[in-house]
């Protein structure tokens, strides 16, 4: 029989907008937060919500974010229960959740021995393999040589075949390959990326599913054995093996497929003995094959799609389960309600092949109004450095429709204002339009496809040269990006005729 502990006061062990999501459930619940802080973020938004805050050292994450020993001590010193790590950071890091437990505190996350089984992608697929999950085809563990690599590209019939890194995440440590003469470079290439960003260079094999849709399902477990999933989450778009453009529900599961990967969602998640938020990934071949690709034992980037439509909030049940308490809901309980959808607000130059843009933001205004939600980690004086992840923002959309979601989400794009850095706000707002995208029959190839016409700047003649101007991003003739405050002082005829564009796409 497990107690239920009491949570007082938890110390965020992470920046940005999710280290602000996480306190803002706990100050919902009462709960005292404390932020962290390296050198360079004294004045950021998170520190500055914080009841309690303290510098854990200079920019470099090795040195502050990511350093254990500080993190605990200071948990100690302040008097923390609990920890929770957030995404990225330390949050995948079996060490540091043992750490966490042994010196007392309550981590807000899975055991570090789940977290270790499924932080490799080798020995999940094990697991899952043992479990009957399906995974996709490919090696049983880690390939060490060129002549195994050819074996299992044969027993899968052949190229295309994927290269991954066992330790991977972030899309990093990757390598296509479409013929046997690219295998061994290919293979030295992605050994080579995954030592530098995972510190380990083991990869494996698997086949290259061709336009693949990425789902995966949520759950949420608690210590007495209840796994319940929550639907699952379109990712689809993607560029660079990473998510851009996130939904809920998936605009083409059927109800019978959606199901079946929740039952194996669960399936998986028992198999590990989960216990708090997780998700499991899958491709879909768009034929009829569902494979697992990994479980990210964590809160995700884009977990607020699945709260908007399941109305939950995941922040909340992740520490009540790690208090010790019952979920409050069965899977039967679980009732969705209209669609949810999610643009990374990243500090991006689209038109530079997604270069980060660094800088000071020099005026910022979100959108507001019905059905919209923005987790950002910035504010009108934030400097974006190149330390950290580019994602300033997360922007939602929910309403009662896909439909309906989707010209919400473009009228809040189109509301979006921000100057001093780039954004893919634009390229965004041109996805969101594309016939595909609006179709629902999209795949992780998207972007690639459609390349051309979704990275063109705004031509002049276009009615996007407007509404350029209004999201404040730069025009064709590269002049200063301006305000929509600033465009109608500079040109308040032309602005009069424009103030309610049309969007002819809709
Ligand atoms: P999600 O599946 O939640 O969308 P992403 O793959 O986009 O996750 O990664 C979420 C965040 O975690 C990003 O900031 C990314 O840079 C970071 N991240 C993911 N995996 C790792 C890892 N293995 N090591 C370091 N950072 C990671
Ligand atoms: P990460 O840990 O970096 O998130 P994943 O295994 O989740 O790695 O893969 C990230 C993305 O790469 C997937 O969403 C998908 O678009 C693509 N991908 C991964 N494995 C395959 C595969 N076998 N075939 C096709 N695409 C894949
Ligand atoms: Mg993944």
């Amino acid at each position: 029989m497990v107690t239920a502990m009491k949570i007082s006061k938890v110390l965020i062990a992470n920046r940005g907008e999710i280290a602000l999501r996480i306190m803002r459930t706990c100050r919902e619940m009462n709960i005292i937060t404390v932020a962290v802080y390296s050198e360079p973020d004294r004045l950021s938004p998170h520190v500055l919500f914080a009841d309690e805050a303290y510098c854990i050292g200079p920019a470099t994450a090795s040195e502050s974010y990511l350093r254990i020993d500080k993190l605990i001590q200071c948990a100690q010193d302040c008097g923390a229960d609990a920890i929770h790590p957030g995404y990225g950071f330390l949050s995948e890091n079996a060490d540091f959740s043992r750490a966490v437990s042994e010196a007392g505190l309550i981590f807000i996350g899975p055991k570090p021995d789940t977290i270790s089984a499924m932080g490799s992608k080798t020995e999940s697929r094990k697991m899952m393999i043992a479990a009957e999950v399906p995974v996709v085809p490919g090696a049983a563990g880690a390939v060490d040589t060129l002549d195994e690599a050819k074996e299992i590209v044969e027993s899968i019939g052949g190229y295309p075949a994927l290269i991954k890194a066992a330790a991977g995440g972030g899309g990093k440590g990757m390598r296509i390959v479409f013929e046997e003469d690219e295998l061994e470079r290919a293979l030295a290439a992605a050994r080579g990326e995954a030592a530098k960003a995972f510190g380990d260079d083991t990869v494996y094999v698997e086949k290259y599913i061709q336009a693949p849709k990425h789902i995966e399902i949520q759950i949420i477990a608690d210590t007495h054995g209840n796994v319940v999933h929550l639907w699952e989450r379109d990712c689809s778009i993607q560029r660079r093996h990473q998510k851009v453009i996130e939904e809920c529900p998936s605009p083409t599961l059927t109800p019978e497929q959606r199901s079946h990967l929740g039952e194996i969602a669960v399936q998986a998640a028992k198999a590990c003995n989960y216990v708090n938020a997780g998700t499991v990934e899958f491709i879909y071949d768009n034929v009829e094959n569902f494979y697992f690709l990994e479980m990210n034992t964590r809160l995700q980037v884009e977990h607020p799609v699945t709260e908007m439509v399941m109305g939950v909030d995941l922040v909340r049940l992740q520490i009540e389960v790690a208090a010790g308490q019952e979920l409050p809901f069965k899977q039967e309980d679980i009732v969705p309600r209209g669609h949810a959808i999610e643009c990374r607000i990243n500090a991006e130059n689209v038109y530079q092949n997604f270069v980060p843009s660094t800088g000071k933001i020099e005026y910022l205004s979100f959108p507001t109004g019905p059905g919209v939600r923005i987790d950002s980690g910035v504010d009108q004086h934030s400097e974006v450095t190149p330390f950290y992840d580019p994602m300033v923002a997360k922007m939602i959309a929910y309403a009662a429709t896909r439909e309906q979601a989707i010209s919400r989400m473009v009228r809040a794009l189109k509301e979006f204002q921000i100057t001093g850095i780039e954004t893919t706000v634009p390229f965004c707002l041109k996805a969101l339009v594309h016939p595909e995208f609006i179709g629902g029959h999209f795949t992780t190839k998207f972007i690639e496809t459609y390349w051309d016409e979704l990275q063109k700047a705004p031509t002049p003649h276009d009615e996007e040269i407007a509404l350029s101007a209004l999201m404040g991003h730069v025009d064709n003739n590269n002049s200063k990006p301006v305000t929509r405050r600033e465009a109608v002082l500079q040109e308040p005829s032309r602005w009069k005729m424009q103030a309610t564009p049309g969007w002819k796409n809709r």
